[in-house]
């Protein structure tokens, strides 16, 4: 171990995963080079073609961000001034930013403290409480760290309701839940391909699932300006969501080791689980369901004095999320839960994020394992 001492790991290592392609990344850039179609050329059909396929769903449409593709799904479903959209608390910004963006209003619900996913006991106390004139709309759950949020309890309430259901895959991409993929466990789906995501490019990226050709075709619109027949027929109110084909072309050649990259993944979170499992909590997967183990989460009361002794031995770790969204100034005016978000507001005191990629060989490891365990004994009174 003496050599990994003094030395500062990765937390999410991209250079090995370039040095395991090779020069194929290069070469699928040099192509794109010489074609010099850079806006929709042919690598972006190419890749949606293999994303719909991977996914299991009749549709993909690649966009420009995980962002823009939250955004682009709302669109398409028309929400907008009136609409309360329920979301969890505990989750990146982008999930309750393009609600407020339209003029519809983010309602904040709890989590669960099993899998940082989505309360469905919180969900229902929220539409419950929820005033006029506010009419419920939609529901977005998110598949936090990777793990696909419980759709077949989300989908009873929703289906009850009369709500819509939109699965925030940004960190799930590659995950199943009872044999299906993420991206075909919700009526439309939007992921990721920001360079930290299991399947990252090197920029900016997204994409939206779908079964439905309506809203495929509507979604494809919404990218190009609204267009319709042609780039000057503009039919509605659209952006410039597209997705570089540069992006397209290196998400290609990811593909191509992204199966063996999440099995490698879940190997890791395994060994973390065993090693770890009698000090902190450690994530559990429900029966049933696969991570794409976006990031490791472990759960811990002396979480920051933790972190604090990682770092000052060279182990990087991460908070995901510091707060929950309805702690953040231009989030809490809006309702909430009526009995409150208290697990988001724990977990944001307790959560520590490990470092987490498929190059991470068991020798190190091994020696992560083992400044974990010191470092929690040490602050253990
Ligand atoms: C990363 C992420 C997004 C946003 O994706 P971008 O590609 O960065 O716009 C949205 N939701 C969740 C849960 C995320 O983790």
């Amino acid at each position: 171990m003496s050599e990994l001492q003094g030395r500062v790991l990765e937390f999410n290592d991209l250079d090995a995963q370039r040095r395991q392609l090779g020069g194929r990344i290069d070469d699928a850039i040099g192509r794109v080079l010489e074609h010099g179609r850079f806006i929709m050329g042919p690598e972006v059909a190419e890749l949606e073609a293999e994303l719909a396929r991977i996914a299991g769903v009749n549709y993909a449409v690649a966009c420009a961000s995980g962002t823009d593709a939250l955004l682009m799904a709302l669109m398409a479903w028309q929400i907008g001034p009136g609409h309360a959209v329920f979301v969890p608390s505990f989750t990146f910004a982008a999930t309750a930013e393009v609600v407020s963006l339209l003029g519809a209003t983010p309602v904040f619900v709890d989590v669960e403290t099993e899998t940082f996913n989505m309360s469905v006991t919180s969900l229902k106390r929220a539409l419950a409480s929820l005033a006029q004139p506010l009419v419920p709309k939609a529901i977005i759950a998110v598949d936090m760290f990777g793990l696909p949020a419980d759709y077949d309890a989300i989908e009873d309430v929703a289906s009850q309701e009369g709500l819509l259901v939109l699965a925030d895959s940004a960190q799930s991409f590659g995950a199943r839940r009872n044999g299906k993929r993420a991206g075909s466990l919700a009526e439309m789906t939007t992921t990721s391909f920001f360079p930290a995501k299991p399947l990252g490019c090197y920029g900016d990226g997204g994409a939206i699932f779908t079964d439905d050709e309506e809203l495929a075709s509507t979604l494809r619109s919404l990218r190009v300006h609204g267009q319709g027949k042609n780039k000057y027929d503009t039919v509605r109110i659209g952006i410039n969501g597209r997705l570089d084909t540069i992006q397209a072309a290196i998400l290609l050649q990811k593909l191509t080791i992204f199966e063996a990259e999440i099995a490698t993944r879940q190997t890791v979170a395994e060994r973390y689980g065993s090693h770890l499992e009698d000090i902190v909590r450690v994530p559990r997967l429900p029966a049933g369901t696969t991570s794409a183990w976006a990031q490791y989460t472990i759960v811990l009361e002396e979480r920051d004095a933790v972190a604090h002794d990682l770092k000052a031995a060279g182990i990087p770790t991460a908070v995901y999320y510091p707060k929950g969204l309805h702690q953040q100034r231009p989030y809490s005016a809006y309702p909430t839960d009526p009995m409150g978000l208290s697990t988001t507001e724990r977990l944001t005191r307790q959560v520590l994020s490990l470092p987490m990629h498929p190059y991470l060989d068991e020798g190190t490891q091994t020696h992560i394992i083992g400044e974990v365990r010191d470092a929690v004994e040490r602050n253990r009174s």
